[in-house]
């Protein structure tokens, strides 16, 4: 069991605390436009150790490193063209992008799972920017929710899941994106989206050209996309077009619902919401959870992933 959290504000005196904490290698929970993340200094084993034990991750799962602006990122991996005009277009916001790490690279090993890519990311939330800016660090930071559970959208979900287990939570309010940046892998020629997000493939294709053929060149590795992710903790059925007697609802468009994605059918909508409907529907009486269908395209791909994930 865990004890109370510190949960401060994402003021300007919350953030030089965060900074602090950070540089003595305490783990501080962030907002950012996707979801909260667990930030530690990336620079350190032991930081890095302590976010793997406080999530209970499986540690071949790496983590994405939160860099202020491209020329930190540029200190850390090889970028090439491809990856300039991506983050030109992109940065800062919800897209994470996989690269090889300079072997220079002050990062620790554990960061990278040993692998010699690296997933960097330039987050765009005020709050998580200004923390970035203030302890002058590359921040390694995963969702700051237990291994497997649902994503943070707001300080009280992490609170909720890390309890004690982090030193401290600055509220930033709801995150706006709501869903996981978007992972794309870059490798020789080719590329790959390693996990949907806020920010299409199609998008992606506009402007470095199309995918990798997978069976052409083969697949990247994307370590820790894992089936059974982001579960609310019991039984979910997918499509469902109204509720059995004993599901709580999560509605979409026509289909109302205890809560709703989106009454309108707005995708971005429902992606800021995804994750604080589930938490609600872990937080009911019901036993299970039943989910109206959403359409997949544009940012649905992204929704229609976690919720494949969260009902394995
Ligand atoms: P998160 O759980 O939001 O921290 O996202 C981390 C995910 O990024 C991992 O589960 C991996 O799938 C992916 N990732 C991080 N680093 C790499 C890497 N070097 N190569 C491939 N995938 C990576
Ligand atoms: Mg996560």
């Amino acid at each position: 069991m865990t004890g109370k959290v510190q949960i401060r504000s994402g003021d300007a005196a919350g953030i030089a605390a965060a900074a602090e904490v950070l540089r003595a290698g305490g783990l501080v929970a962030v907002p950012t436009e996707t979801v909260y993340g667990l930030a530690a200094r990336a620079d350190s084993a032991a930081t890095v150790a302590a976010i793997y034990r406080a999530k209970g991750r499986p540690d071949f799962n790496p983590l994405i490193v939160h860099v202020p602006d491209l020329a930190a990122a540029e200190e850390i991996a090889e970028l090439d063209d491809r990856a300039r005009m991506l983050a030109a277009r992109f940065w800062p916001g919800p897209l994470t992008m996989v690269l090889p790490l300079k072997p220079t690279a002050r990062i620790a090993p554990a960061v990278t799972a040993g692998l010699s890519t690296i997933a960097l990311r330039c987050p765009a939330h005020p709050v998580m920017r200004a923390v970035l800016a203030e302890s002058g660090l590359a921040l390694a930071a995963p969702s700051a929710n237990r291994s497997g559970g649902v994503s943070p959208t707001r300080a009280e979900h992490v609170a909720a899941s890390l309890g004690d287990r982090v030193d401290l939570v600055l509220d930033g309010g709801a995150c706006t994106a709501g869903i996981e940046s978007t992972i794309v892998a870059l490798r020789g020629e080719g590329w790959q989206v390693l996990r949907p997000g806020p920010i299409t493939g199609d998008e992606i294709a506009a402007l470095i050209g199309p995918p990798l053929d997978a069976t052409a060149q083969g697949r990247i590795e994307a370590p820790g996309q894992l089936a059974s992710h982001y579960s609310p903790g019991k039984p979910v059925r997918l499509n469902a077009l109204w509720a059995e007697g004993d599901e709580f609802l999560i509605g979409f468009g026509a289909v109302a619902g205890q809560v709703t994605l989106s009454a309108s059918g707005d995708l971005a909508e429902a992606a800021a919401r995804l994750y604080e409907c589930l938490h609600a529907g872990q937080a009911a009486s019901a036993p299970r959870i039943a989910i109206a269908p959403v359409p997949g395209k544009g940012i649905g791909a992204a929704i229609n992933d976690r919720l494949l994930r969260a009902a394995a």
